[in-house]
């Protein structure tokens, strides 16, 4: 695990969260971040907001977005408050997904490490393996499609986002 990942791991156990969905909302909350909900009119690419003013701390997240995406970008946005120090990020969408390669924001070493973070916040690996140990018991015969659906719901991410996870963790699934 690198530095992201293990800051957000420790931020679940410091919150004793132990399985899925991860309330990325409530986690915010107790950390002394208002969260705040706007459609962002106008500027309907923009995900999510950090801002910190001494000891004002507030993440905007765009309300217009889906509510998976709204978590991604909360867990995203924590991700830089935990992690930097700059005391404003604007993060406009970012498509979690590998074909996806040209994206400036990815590039970016903070923006690598505020992904990285939120990754192992909504899925945590360990939650993952549970999650999926569970599913497979269920049934005998399972597609790699047929994981990722009921895994995206069971965490509330996106089934891109889930997928996405799939790949950057080697899960592969033999048919
Ligand atoms: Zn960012």
């Amino acid at each position: 695990m690198n530095k992201p990942e293990k800051r957000a791991k420790k931020l679940l156990e410091d919150h004793n969260i132990v399985k899925p969905p991860v309330p990325v909302d409530q986690i915010a909350r107790r950390l002394g971040v208002i969260l705040s909900f706007e459609p962002f009119d106008g500027e309907d690419d923009i995900s999510g907001i950090l801002y910190r003013d001494g000891d004002t701390k507030i993440i905007g997240i765009n309300s217009a977005h889906p509510d998976t995406r709204q978590r991604f970008s909360i867990a995203h946005e924590l991700g830089h408050f935990v992690l930097h120090k700059k005391d404003l990020f604007v993060d406009k969408v970012v498509r979690v997904n590998f074909r996806d390669e040209t994206s400036s924001q990815a590039v970016d070493i903070e923006e690598i490490a505020a992904n990285a973070f939120a990754a192992e916040l909504l899925m945590p690996r360990e939650f993952i393996r549970t999650e999926m140990k569970r599913l497979l018991k269920k049934k005998s015969v399972i597609e790699k499609d047929g994981l990722i659906e009921p895994l995206s719901r069971i965490f509330k991410v996106s089934p891109q986002a889930m997928e996405y996870r799939f790949i950057n963790l080697g899960i592969l699934i033999s048919e």
